[in-house]
């Protein structure tokens, strides 16, 4: 039996970056992967980071993982095409409350939202149909990285570090033994160890039911679209969120990209045409679509299991789980590891959604 000192299931950027911090703590690890690296939903991701959320805990994740991402081509020395081209609320009178509130708090912990007027959002995005519109929010510090170059560059530092990634390689089953993880089952063998990491992504219930850990996140399908050109939006728009309806768009190449919940051109066609008329002009080029796994309180899941222990988790993100696996990766691996870690996570367990003290802490702003 092969033995390693933990093992990492998921190739997508929460286990790249889990192995990774792992790795610089002392604890090379094995990840193994059963499809490609980033394959999953990372690679379907916009790679956008935002300050702007309404709970806390998310806004402090936002501003050390943004420091995260300036710094990672130096650090890492892997360009990963970081931009701060900001984040746009499109909100409507009733939504305009609740994000003034949101970006007082944001404002307190250091991100620069502001709640603006239509005339300054439509000169941010020109081209934008103000109708039914009342406000925006606008933070310049907002932005997008490449989700797969991110992957790559915590798992060439990890190597570096002695870890392993093995790609095409399933684990079946979390072995435990007198309430403690002893390994896991593969395709290919079992490999022996007293850390494991479940980044499985949307598929982490099924393998962490093998271990009789209960995970209440379901898959939800997201479509993005090509649109060949912009119009009259500038060269670098934000990532700009319709809120009431959904519909986001960024600028990727010389062209667009919209996406949201709908699976079909004619029915994204006509909420798109009505927030930006000139895709009249425009033709959809292509697409592609991802999975988001949804928690029930839209937060993250992630954490350790008091029982099997040596079980770590990290999956519900929501639609946000992109940019806050720079913090979660490293809060794991230091919460195995007997370290301190910089941000305390603990009111992401999963056990926030059992037992008489249950207490969910909702997100309010998926995109
Ligand atoms: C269209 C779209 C746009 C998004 N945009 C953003 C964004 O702008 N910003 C943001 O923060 N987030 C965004 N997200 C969300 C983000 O992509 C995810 O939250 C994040 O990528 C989750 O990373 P992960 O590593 O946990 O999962 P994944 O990337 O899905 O990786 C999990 C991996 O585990 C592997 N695996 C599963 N089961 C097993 C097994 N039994 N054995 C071995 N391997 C296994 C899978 O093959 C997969 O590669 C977006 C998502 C979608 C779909």
């Amino acid at each position: 039996m092969e033995l390693a000192e933990a093992v990492v299931v998921g190739g997508g950027v929460v286990g790249a970056s889990i192995l990774y911090h792992l790795a610089a703590a002392g604890c090379p690890g094995v990840l193994i992967e059963r499809g490609s690296l980033a394959g999953g939903s990372t690679s379907a991701s916009a790679g956008g980071f935002r300050g702007q959320f309404s709970d806390e805990l998310n806004i402090r994740i936002a501003v050390e993982s943004i420091g995260r991402f300036a710094r990672f081509a130096a650090e890492f020395d892997t360009e990963i095409d970081f931009r701060q081209n900001g984040y746009l609320f499109l909100l409507r009178e009733a939504e305009v409350p609740a994000f003034r509130a949101e970006v007082a708090l944001q404002n307190s912990l250091g991100v620069p939202s502001r709640l603006i007027d239509l005339d300054e959002a439509l000169r941010i995005v020109p081209g934008v149909s103000p109708a039914g519109l009342a406000a925006a929010t606008w933070c310049p510090i907002d932005g997008q990285v490449t989700p797969e170059a991110v992957v790559q560059g915590y798992v060439k530092a990890a190597r570096r570090l002695g870890a392993r990634t093995v790609t095409g390689k399933a684990a079946h089953e979390i072995l435990v033994q007198h309430g403690r993880v002893t390994g896991v089952r593969t395709d290919r063998g079992t490999i022996g160890a007293s850390l494991v990491f479940c980044a499985a992504g949307v598929w982490s219930p099924e393998l962490l039911a093998t271990a009789g850990v209960a995970m209440p996140v379901t898959p939800q399908r997201r479509y993005v679209y090509q649109v060949a050109g912009r119009g009259p939006l500038p060269p670098r728009p934000p990532l700009t969120a319709d809120f009431a309806t959904g519909l986001y768009f960024h600028g990727e190449g010389t062209g667009l990209l919209i996406g949201g919940a709908w699976p079909s051109v004619e029915e994204i066609a006509p909420v798109a045409l009505a927030r930006l008329p000139f895709l009249a002009d425009l033709g959809i080029s292509g697409g592609w679509s991802g999975l988001y796994e949804m928690s029930p309180d839209h937060n993250a899941v992630v954490g350790g299991c008091a029982q099997p222990a040596g079980l770590f988790y990290a999956t519900g993100f929501s639609g946000h789980g992109f940019q806050q696996a720079p913090v979660v990766g490293e809060y794991l691996a230091d919460l195995a590891l007997g370290r301190t870690p910089p941000l305390d996570l603990s009111a992401f367990s999963v056990d926030r959604f059992t037992g008489a003290e249950a207490t969910p802490r909702p997100e309010a702003n998926v995109v």
